[in-house]
């Protein structure tokens, strides 16, 4: 039995169903249960600060909607995915003490930069990854704020590291973040010591990228680090993708020695067996 925890409804810009849509699509997929983690970008994807980013009237009350729907079917929490917490971290601080029960905690654009995402082949940003050297000095900064998004403290888990791949490898198949292994593993060393997490992303299985976010490299110095805190998540945007790729990554975790990995309720990590 799977828990999902990295779920999108149409609160999100990018999602269409509504949080009952896909409390029924987890039941229906034989999920234990799911967390639903809407966007709440502090930035928009050109990189300007988003005043409408979090709505938590109407995010709550969708949410009691889907407790109704899903009652005895499947289990419902409710958290969000906190994007770009540095860059304003007084409103991130402020958010982040509204939310019931989980946080993932994204870098999806740089500082006044836009999205990832837009700089991708075909993209409305081509000039991000106008030459290898431009694509290394992003995932420089990229390393630098998940740092700072650590240090900053408003979340339960990180979110799909390795996020800028997703897109800068429809450009430069080979651009990797090995180079910043040593950064990552003081990165997971420090997270073990706070009682944070990361999570394990699945939807790359499902995209061009093919590999889950971390890869599993980082998984496994992740693990070397004494990390043990890990959700899994589909980053489902639609009914179609709820629980996608969860088995995948509970294997790959498997093989990798993990003997347990998370769920969350009111802000505290349970830990499920594998
Ligand atoms: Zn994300
Ligand atoms: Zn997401």
């Amino acid at each position: 039995m799977l828990y999902d925890y990295h779920v999108h409804s149409r609160y999100s810009d990018d999602a269409e169903n509504s949080m009952a849509e896909m409390a029924l699509a987890a039941a229906e997929a034989g999920l234990a249960g799911l967390c639903f983690t809407d966007h709440v970008d502090l930035d928009d994807l050109n990189g300007t600060y988003n005043p409408t980013a979090w709505r938590s009237g109407e995010y709550f009350a969708a949410f009691e909607e889907a407790r109704a729907a899903a009652e005895g079917k499947t289990e419902l929490r409710l958290g969000v995915e906190l994007g770009e917490a540095t860059h304003y971290p007084e409103v991130a601080q402020a958010i982040a003490s509204e939310i019931p029960d989980f946080i993932i905690g994204s870098v999806h654009n740089l500082t006044a930069t836009p999205d990832f995402y837009c700089g991708r082949a075909g993209g409305e940003n081509p000039e991000m990854y106008a030459g290898e050297d431009a694509c290394r000095a992003l995932l420089e900064r990229y390393v630098s704020e998940i740092e700072e998004t650590a240090a900053l403290g408003c979340f339960d888990v990180i979110g799909h590291i390795g996020y800028p791949l997703r897109y800068m490898r429809t450009v430069y198949p080979a651009m990797s973040i090995e180079p910043w292994r040593e950064r990552f593993a003081e990165l997971f060393r420090t997270l073990a010591q706070n009682g944070k997490g990361i999570e394990l992303n699945c939807s790359g299985l499902r995209q061009s990228l093919g590999e889950t976010m971390p890869a599993q490299w980082l998984l496994a110095l992740y693990k070397d680090m004494g990390g043990e805190i890990i959700t899994l998540g589909s980053d489902a945007h639609s009914t179609k993708h709820v629980g996608s790729g969860l088995s995948v990554g509970k294997n790959l975790l498997q093989g990798l020695g993990f003997k347990n990995y998370c769920v969350y309720n009111k802000r505290k990590a349970e830990f499920i067996t594998l």
